[in-house]
């Protein structure tokens, strides 16, 4: 059963716990700035000797755009201690050796220039440049470009309809590689009536079309883990992941081995908490510990 976190058992992090993975919208800031007692408690933990690590499934963004805003808030981020699914995907296809198209769902600033940076070619991304309404003008029209071998679907304000048709269509071909940056049903919003759907809006409709499954860049899937193990020589035991989502960061930690902890400032509350092990399905998706925000840890340490 989940904890609250408490001094005791930060004595035993501190002391059981070499790396500390974070999740970054919704943890150590929101859309108005740091999240209360984030950045004292990162601090905190680079002074006492310990390896931090910004662990996000945002896909609109690129490693140097998350070294820039970690500054501008004054987290302390070398470009390796970042990982986001923009990066990851396009290390997993560079790793893969690819050599053919890649047909984008997701922006060109990131997605785009992750894959540029990998020497990787691609297509599609920005608005669709046909407009059709008719069947017509879809089957005579759409013109499919035949090197590409590779769907990458990430966050995309440009989805369209023509762009769902062309990436079902290259899906048709079981040599053509599906990949999804993550799955997130939304994105976070506080104080306001509006849903903001997240990048597993876009990529169920392709899966559907398709009837393809995606591989996972993101969190739960434990890719992030395996390309910073690589690097960075870690020990999942001595790892622990924080976040404000149970379906991504609290699976990714049980996927790969680490603790866990979920903290309050996001997605989640204190109801996503189970007070009595009631079923073993619920059990193992709850985190070993949980606070109200970072503040929670940092004050003990
Ligand atoms: N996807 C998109 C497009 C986002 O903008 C965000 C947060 O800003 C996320 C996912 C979630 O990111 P994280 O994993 O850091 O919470
Ligand atoms: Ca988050």
């Amino acid at each position: 059963m989940a904890k609250l976190m408490t001094r005791e058992i930060s004595e035993e992090i501190v002391r059981d716990v070499d790396s500390f993975l974070f999740d970054c919208d919704g943890v150590l800031w929101d859309g108005n700035g740091p999240i209360k007692g984030s950045l004292e408690t990162v601090l905190r933990l680079k002074e006492l000797g310990k390896q931090v690590f910004y662990v996000t499934n945002n896909s609109s963004q690129t490693r140097d755009d998350y070294v820039k805003k970690c500054a501008t808030y004054g987290f302390p981020a070398q470009k390796d201690e970042i990982l986001c699914t923009a990066y990851i995907a396009a290390e997993y296809l560079r790793t893969a050796n690819f050599k053919d198209k890649v047909y984008v769902i997701g922006k060109k600033e990131a997605m785009g220039a992750e894959l540029e940076n990998a020497g990787i070619r691609y297509t599609g991304t920005g608005p669709d440049p046909l407009e059709g309404n008719t069947y017509a003008d879809w089957l005579s029209n759409i013109k499919l470009d035949p090197e590409v071998k590779c769907v990458l679907v990430g966050f995309d304000p440009h989805i369209s309809y023509m762009k769902l048709i062309r990436a079902a269509s290259y899906l048709k071909k079981p040599d053509c590689v599906y990949l999804a940056t993550n799955e997130d049903s939304s994105l976070p919003v506080k104080n306001s009536d509006i849903c903001i759907p997240g990048t597993g809006c876009i990529v169920k409709p392709v899966s559907l079309a398709s009837g393809r499954e995606p591989i996972v860049m993101g969190k739960p899937a434990p890719n992030m883990f395996e390309v910073l193990r690589k690097v960075h020589n870690l020990e999942p035991s001595r790892c622990m992941m924080i976040g404000d989502r149970k379906d991504t960061d609290i699976m990714f930690a049980k996927n790969c081995g680490m603790r866990s902890m979920l903290v309050f400032s996001g997605i989640s509350s204190i109801d996503d908490i189970q007070q009595i092990s009631d079923t073993e399905e619920l059990e193992e998706s709850q985190p070993d510990y949980y606070a109200e925000n970072l503040a929670g840890l940092g004050i003990f340490i």
